[in-house]
């Protein structure tokens, strides 16, 4: 059986022995004689499987009790909508901000929008360049000393990493201080959690669809913090109501039952592999491999600022933009998938997430330096 690298940014790569396990399980789970697709949700049987799953990734994350753990439907973009509907009206009127720092922060302010007062209070390229399109000006992360709310707003939402921009940012400490008193952080982690340690601590909200670190599509994970429970504006569905997901663990409806249980299967299999701190030293090798091979040459480009470079989602171009397609072509008959970059940007990008080895990037980087040679 062949298998091959894939780069892509998500759906990425599973760990082989969660494939594995999920080979298994899809035919008999737990010697039960039942699969686990066809699990029922308030059977014991998942209640093993949810229990099992809320533990490990509390016990990766290293999360007080002030924080609970919600599996919601909807994916990263329905967070978009899901965190608004929530906690937009906390004090009393409709406020929220943002700070923008590439496409999907740019999104997700859009989203919210619809529903109170949302404005940008700091960005990194939307207000001197209005097409988000652009690969320019998403490149560097806003000054954090400058970066306030608003009088009244509940809420300050960013990315910690732009998965196509190529912008992580993790240091959000200074800006946690000197928010207004009433206002929460909410962090979009869709592509960067579980991939180095965050500071859960200093956030309301970190939220992250499953299906590049922690699992496959159909779920996205919501670390909430308590007491911010219970906020709902009356329109948001039941089904989103924050409350309702935890009084009702997750399941007021059928849940994804199979994405939870893949979910599960990887938080083991990280905890196996030396958990959240492992990975971390792990992407930051993978990822300097990468970028001090691009840096020693001018033929491939990355103009994201050193000290914001994501570690999990390389964006790069060559020098000369016609050779890309061959490029992407030759790569793939070397079993190096996907690494094609995002529509709105062009160009490549290398998605290195948790499940990828070193000797994924090792082969990436061979490749990379004989199509150089050829081509240069
Ligand atoms: C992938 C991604 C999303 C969108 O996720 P969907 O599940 O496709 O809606 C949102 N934000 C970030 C940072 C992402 O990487």
């Amino acid at each position: 059986m062949a298998r091959f690298w894939n780069f892509s940014a998500g759906p990425s790569m599973l760990p082989y022995d969660v494939l594995n396990q999920i080979s298994i399980d899809v035919l008999d789970w737990n010697s039960t004689g039942i699969s686990v697709t066809d699990i029922n949700h308030r059977s014991k049987y998942f209640e093993i499987i949810y229990n099992q799953a809320e533990s490990d990734l509390r016990a990766l994350l290293g999360l007080s009790s002030d924080y609970c753990i919600l599996f919601i439907q909807g994916g990263g973009q329905g967070a978009n909508a899901v965190v608004p509907m929530n906690m937009i009206g906390m004090n009393g009127i409709n406020r929220a901000d943002f700070i923008i720092s590439g496409y999907w922060s740019y999104k997700s302010y859009l989203e919210a929008c619809k529903y109170g007062d949302v404005s940008i209070v700091a960005d990194n390229g939307y207000t001197t360049k209005i097409d988000c399109n652009d690969y320019g000006p998403y490149t560097w992360f806003p000054e954090n000393k400058s970066i306030k709310t608003r009088e009244g707003s509940s809420y300050l939402q960013f990315c910690s990493n732009e998965t196509i921009n190529g912008v992580e940012f993790v240091d959000w400490g200074d800006i946690a201080n000197s928010i207004n008193k009433d206002a929460v952080l909410v962090v979009d982690a869709s592509s960067n959690f579980l991939t180095r340690v965050l500071d859960i601590d200093d956030t309301g909200v970190v939220f992250a669809c499953a299906q590049k670190n922690a699992g496959i599509s159909g779920v996205t994970i919501f670390i909430v913090r308590k007491d911010l429970i219970g906020n709902a504006l009356n329109i948001c569905p039941s089904i989103f109501d924050y409350m309702n997901l935890f009084h009702g663990h997750s399941r007021y409806n059928t849940p994804p039952v199979f994405a939870i249980y893949v979910s599960g299967l990887v938080f083991k299999w990280l905890r196996r592999n030396g958990g959240v701190k492992k990975m971390e030293s792990n992407n930051l090798e993978k990822s300097r491999m990468l970028y001090d091979f691009m840096d020693s040459t001018s033929f491939y480009i990355n103009k994201i600022h050193p000290s914001v470079r994501s570690r999990v989602n390389i964006p790069f171009h060559l020098k000369n933009d016609l050779l890309t397609n061959i490029f992407i072509e030759k790569a793939e008959n070397r079993g190096l998938m996907n690494i094609r970059g995002h529509r709105s940007v062009g160009g490549l990008r290398a998605s290195i997430y948790n499940a990828m080895p070193i000797d994924g990037v090792m082969d990436l980087i061979n490749y990379m330096r004989d199509f150089e040679c050829y081509y240069g």
